[in-house]
């Protein structure tokens, strides 16, 4: 019976799948495994199931001759050296798709809470300071009638970016590297460059995955040609942000405000982004609903188990190995 890691509990729904088919061990702790227990972990084992919060890297594949399959409970597979994995014709797969929807609605309950202060608002009435209606209590924006900027149009992108125009009336500019002209006509919306939406957008949704040419995409050069009036919303990857040129944009009121899921080295904070009353922070939460975490875990055990009984897993991220 081959062998699984997991790297930490995941969802009943995906660890049944993988009992009496495999040998099953699961992380006895629950937290982040150190680099050590990781190695600890996988030594000898056919197959690891990782988050990513495990960096699983030359050292980690080291640990096991007999790996085969590395299944990220994640989307983003940054945390995976996937060339090194490659080499070594060790199967990497991931879990897209099934939780699109989840961080759509995730980053749209950001954009809406910073626009409408809702953070900010339950802080008062629970500090006792409500005491009466007022006309300029806690005033914010509007969504509808406003332009959405998306930067990567890929599938969460695209989820985002159907509810703001169908849900919200908001219009849509978006830039992808790859251009997508039946999605303009059918939310007429329309294609612009990284420079045009920042100059553009009343709200800014970032969601390209985190890869050398993403890494700061965003920083205080790019806060200065926002609007003074615009809000920033990152539930891709945190260092696709330089953080702390966003304390520094969001302490001098360069932009309006930011909502962040992600960060640039988690679980740390840049200084003094916790204290700013422009930010909302959320701890990379974006698909955590009980419905798409089960799916997540299904998914992932599901790509062991095609795995080893020959066939191809759904989600395969390095497509060289197949076949070898
Ligand atoms: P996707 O692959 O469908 O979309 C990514 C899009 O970005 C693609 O359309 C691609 O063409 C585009 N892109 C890639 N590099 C680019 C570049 N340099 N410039 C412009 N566009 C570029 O992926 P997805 O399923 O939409 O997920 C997007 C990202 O969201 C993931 O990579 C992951 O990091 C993140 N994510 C976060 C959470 C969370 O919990 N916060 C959950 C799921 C996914």
């Amino acid at each position: 019976m081959p062998s699984v890691f997991v790297s930490r509990r995941i969802p009943e729904a995906g660890l049944k799948l993988l009992e009496g088919k495999f040998n099953v061990a699961v992380s006895k702790f629950d937290r982040v495994l150190t680099k050590k227990e990781l190695i600890k972990g996988v030594k000898g084992k056919d197959a690891l199931l990782c988050l990513l919060t495990d960096k699983v890297d030359a050292e980690v594949m080291d640990s096991s001759k007999n790996l085969k399959i590395i299944a990220n409970y994640a989307v983003g597979i940054d945390n995976i050296d996937v060339m090194e994995a490659t080499k070594r014709k060790i199967m990497v797969t991931n879990t897209p798709g099934v939780l699109t929807e989840t961080v759509a609605e995730h980053a749209f309950a950001l954009m809406l809470a910073i626009a409408r202060r809702i953070v900010e608002s339950d802080k008062f009435i629970r500090h006792g300071k409500y005491k009466a209606w007022a006309p300029m209590l806690l005033l914010g924006a509007d969504l509808k009638g406003k332009t959405l900027g998306i930067i990567g149009l890929g599938r969460i992108g695209t989820a985002v970016a159907q509810r703001a125009v169908k849900g919200m009336g908001m219009n849509v500019i978006y830039y992808d590297m790859q251009r997508n002209e039946s999605f303009e006509k059918e939310f007429n919306a329309k294609y612009a460059s990284t420079d045009e939406i920042l100059r553009n957008a009343d709200f800014i949704s970032i969601h390209v995955p985190l890869l050398p040419s993403t890494k700061h995409l965003i920083g205080y050069k790019q806060f200065l040609m926002m609007k003074k009036t615009a809000y920033l919303i990152n539930t891709s990857r945190g260092p696709i942000i330089d953080e702390k040129a966003l304390v520094r944009a969001l302490k001098n009121k360069i932009i309006a405000g930011a909502a962040l899921d992600v960060y640039e080295n988690e679980p740390k904070l840049a200084p003094g982004l916790a204290k700013l009353d422009n930010i909302i922070l959320t701890p990379h939460t974006a698909s955590a609903t009980i419905e798409t975490r089960n799916k997540m875990a299904e998914l992932a055990a599901q790509s062991i188990i095609d795995y080893f009984s020959g066939k191809t897993p759904q989600n395969v991220v390095n497509k060289e190995v197949l076949g070898k």
